[in-house]
């Protein structure tokens, strides 16, 4: 069997704690690698190796950073194939979707090769007499990021793209669940650097693991800040330890988004967005949209008649099956999770239009795999509309004015991303403006912004007030200082001003 080793100082590291954890293949159901599990010991191996690397890193100019980042892409890019293939092979997300989750990280590398810019601090000329203030924007030092599943390689690509950039050295504890595409990662940045002739040992680090692991880098006193991003409860407690052992945190957690459809949108184009955003990725995206809500009886009656043809059309299959538009889920337990919901659902008293449950897929029996499913009557006392399900469940809840729809998301625990579609330029501006969510697509399902812009929630979907990514993220793995000069005056003819001397 395959082990998969943590990644310290540019090489593989077996890791000391003799624990391991099983890597599934979601298609087939088998164990498919071990991944080695980091004890206290090795977290503070990969944190040392980052430590001693970080000045030397530091001292790199900006420009000769971003050239690294430069390389480190067009790396990426020459083997999006084979990493994509990989990705799928642990996670279960189709090939396409396993580039896009690519894609979206390899932009954020594109805003770091422009660090150069973003790393410009301010200047006041003559803010007194003679005296002149600026900023400057340095490195933190050691930084971690701890990081969920179901974007192995984006969410990563989120933090040390920035995190490095600008000067810091890092600790990646990606999810045991599909640890192989992070450690490809790594080897790609050591490679990148080696082409330019530079030694990035210990820049970036891979460390997998569980809770002793998360534990180990939140109580790391050469740790000075950790990004996370997960579910809820794990992100609360990440930041609240985080923060209480004195280190900047980032930490976003699930999501519950709302999709509202006003009488006036394109029913059609709505619909097809709406199932590709709740069931592309088998609903395992942060930015999926779960909860459809049609505003007025007709608009319901209308969106649930398309959607119930739409799903009939649509393909589940196996991750390399290049006509399915959605794999298996990550485990067998996920998927049993999301099947307890349903039934929840209809003990509930949601009327289940569409059951997944019984999906099979012929020749991967053992497959961690679950049909689309639709409820509709769901109603905000439920508790399966009040939690995050994180599969391809789609939920009505049926509004009958703007505000009792604009209310649902506004008054849920999560806040991550919502849409509205309509061709009410009015309504959209409102909506946008009073809606309680953090990021928010107007005829747009998915609404995660560019990379030079920043990603986070509001509410239970993102603790600590710094988002990921974009000039957020450049802040985040920073800290200014601020320097306030003032010269002697005087002929600068005279001696003691060149060198100024005890006398
Ligand atoms: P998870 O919370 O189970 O795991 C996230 C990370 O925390 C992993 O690295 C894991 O090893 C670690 N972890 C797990 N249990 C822990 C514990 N008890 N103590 C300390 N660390 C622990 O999340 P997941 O299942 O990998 O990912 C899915 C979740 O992530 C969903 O809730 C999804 O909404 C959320 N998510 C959020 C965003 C966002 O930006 N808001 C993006 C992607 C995913």
């Amino acid at each position: 069997m395959r082990d998969i080793q943590h990644f310290v100082n540019a090489a593989a590291a077996a890791g000391r704690s003799g624990r391991f954890g099983e890597v599934f293949d979601p298609n087939t159901g088998e164990v498919q690698a071990r991944v080695a599990l980091a004890s206290v010991e090795d977290v503070d191996l990969a944190v040392q190796a980052a430590a001693q690397a970080q000045p030397r890193w530091a001292a790199v100019n900006p420009q000769r950073r971003a050239r690294v980042m430069f390389e480190y892409k067009r790396l990426v890019e020459a083997r999006l194939e084979e990493l994509a293939n990989l990705l799928s092979s642990e996670h279960g997300k189709v090939v396409a979707d396993s580039k896009g989750d690519f894609q979206r990280g390899l932009e954020v590398i594109e805003f770091a090769c422009g660090i150069p810019h973003a790393m410009k601090g301010e200047y006041t000329e003559g803010a007194g007499p003679g005296i002149d203030v600026y900023s400057l924007r340095q490195p933190l030092g050691v930084v971690a990021g701890i990081t969920p599943f179901n974007f192995p390689a984006m969410i990563p690509m989120w933090m040390f793209g920035v995190a490095i950039a600008v000067g810091n050295t890092f600790i990646l504890k990606p999810s045991e669940k599909d640890p192989s595409v992070p450690v490809r990662l790594a080897e790609l940045f050591a490679e990148a650097g080696a082409n330019l002739g530079m030694d990035l040992k210990g820049v970036l680090n891979v460390v997998h693991g569980d809770k002793t692991a998360v534990d180990a880098i939140l109580d790391h006193p050469a740790i000075q800040a950790v990004s996370f991003v997960g579910s809820s409860d794990i992100a609360q407690y990440v930041y609240s330890r985080g923060t209480a052992n004195g280190k900047r945190v980032q930490a976003m957690g699930g999501a519950k988004n709302h999709g509202l459809i006003l009488p006036d949108a394109d029913l059609d184009q709505a619909v097809k967005d709406i199932v590709g955003a709740a069931y592309g990725s088998a609903g395992e995206r942060c930015m999926a949209l779960p909860v459809a809500v049609p505003v007025g009886r007709k608009t319901a009656e209308a969106f649930r008649e398309k959607m119930i043809a739409e799903i009939e059309t649509l393909r589940v299959g196996v991750s390399t099956d290049a006509a399915a538009q959605y794999g298996p889920v990550v485990s067998a337990a996920h998927r049993d999770k999301i099947a307890g919901y349903i039934k929840l659902g209809v003990e509930e008293g949601a009327e289940l239009v569409v059951d997944g449950r019984d999906f099979r897929l012929q020749g991967f029996e053992k497959g961690f795999f679950i049909g689309p499913t639709l409820f509709d009557h769901v109603k905000p006392s439920m508790k399966t509309y009040q939690e995050e399900i994180f599969g391809p469940v789609l939920q009505m809840v049926r509004a009958e004015t703007f505000e009792e729809a604009l209310a649902l998301p506004s008054q849920h625990q999560y806040g991550n991303g919502v849409a509205i579609f309509t061709r009410n330029g009015r309504a959209a501006r409102e909506f946008a403006s009073r809606v309680q969510v953090g990021m928010v697509g107007i005829n747009v399902p998915i609404p995660v912004p560019v990379a030079y812009h920043s990603f986070g929630g509001w509410k239970r979907s993102a603790f600590g007030d710094a988002n990921q990514h974009g000039m957020e993220g450049v802040r985040f793995y920073t800290k200014v200082k601020t320097v306030t000069a003032r010269w002697p005056e005087g002929d600068v003819t005279d001696a003691a001003f060149h060198m100024p001397t005890m006398n």
